[in-house]
């Protein structure tokens, strides 16, 4: 699955047990706090998938720290983000506590665990030095780095670098943060980015995104520096709009992921096309899609499903901009990165 659970690509998969897991801090004491502050008698827990297999551990060690006849739910839906909240689990327990990604919208009973990694973020970022041209930069990273976000500016900063750093909009937590749908952190005014973070789309959505900018990728997990290039993207996205353009018929994706909800978009496509259908779904896999036979899709919920899973769809999946471009109505050469912004 693609979406921004991949941003913590650097979480392990072992299924030990909590108490052996001393990587990651999910704050449980303040979670317990909670509990006992607002006198709860049930505590839903929702993790990403790549943090599925800790449940159990995690669970365990909270109900250590729990009042007796507490109960504690683990969410089964899958999860790739913030955007990605169990609702119905939401509504069932008194607090309700999402690991692995940074508050996109607080609401009353949420307790966000962002779970920040302590990889040393310092030896990739003294080799990027290297690498950047004097002056200024821009500065961005994943929510999983961000507790060292103050610390990596300074360091720059003291290398005789201006840092210039913004918060893109309120889809974000913080100043600096870059989700796989939304770049908008990175506009500034500089001729150089520095990601300080891993996995690959990221700085493909950066290149795409800021196509003026000098992107260069320092990886602290991996400890590897590059720089972000798109041909390869733009290739496959050219490929699947090819594909696409003999397509009589059209399945138009609208999410049922509460912050994944594009229904105006949607909406807009479906009245432009006599032979274009709405179809409401929340998890968009290619078995999904299967049995309604349409020739393409077109997918209005997070761009990284389309993007990076796409190629295993049995039918051309395109983002709302290619399909304009697949129908003729804007030239291929306009082709932009799919990005998501604003909440719910
Ligand atoms: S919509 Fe954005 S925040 Fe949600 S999973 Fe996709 S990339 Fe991540």
């Amino acid at each position: 699955m693609s979406n921004d659970e991949r941003s913590v690509g650097d979480l392990r998969n072992t299924g030990m047990a909590l108490k052996y897991d001393r990587e990651w801090d999910y704050e449980l004491e303040r979670v317990a706090e909670a509990v006992a502050d607002r006198e709860a008698e049930s505590v839903g827990l929702q993790f990403p998938e790549g943090l599925k297999r800790r449940a159990g551990g995690v669970a365990d060690d909270l109900r250590d720290l729990l009042p007796a006849g507490v109960t504690v739910l683990i969410s089964g839906q899958p999860c790739y983000g913030a955007c990605d909240l169990d609702l119905e689990m939401m509504r069932r327990t008194d607090v309700f506590v999402h690991f692995g990604h940074s508050p996109m919208k607080e609401s009353g009973n949420i307790i966000y665990v962002p779970l920040f990694s302590n990889v040393d973020v310092f030896p990739i970022m003294e080799e990027a030095v290297e690498e950047l041209e004097d002056g200024e930069v821009g500065l961005v990273t994943t929510a999983q780095h961000m507790s060292h976000f103050d610390e990596m500016k300074e360091f720059l900063e003291e290398r005789g670098f201006t840092v210039l750093t913004r918060k893109g909009d309120e889809r974000l937590t913080h100043e600096g943060q870059v989700l796989g749908c939304n770049y908008a952190s990175a506009d500034v005014d500089a001729d150089q980015v520095l990601y300080v973070g891993g996995g690959k789309f990221h700085p493909v959505g950066l290149g795409m995104e800021h196509p003026d900018k000098r992107v260069v990728i320092a990886d602290p997990v991996n400890n590897v520096l590059t720089e972000a290039t798109t041909e390869e993207f733009v290739k496959q996205r050219y490929g699947a709009i090819h594909r696409a353009m003999d397509a009589e018929t059209w399945g138009i994706i609208v999410s049922s992921k509460i912050g994944q909800r594009r229904w105006d978009v949607a909406e807009d496509l479906v009245a432009e096309h006599e032979s274009a259908y709405l179809i409401s779904l929340d998890e968009v896999t290619p078995d999904r899609l299967r049995n309604f036979g349409f020739d393409a899709y077109v997918n209005t919920a997070c761009p990284r499903v389309t993007t990076d899973d796409g190629p295993q769809f049995h039918e051309p999946l395109l983002t709302p901009q290619e399909y304009r471009i697949a129908i003729g109505e804007e030239p291929m050469d306009a082709l932009s990165f799919d990005t998501f912004h604003g909440t719910w």
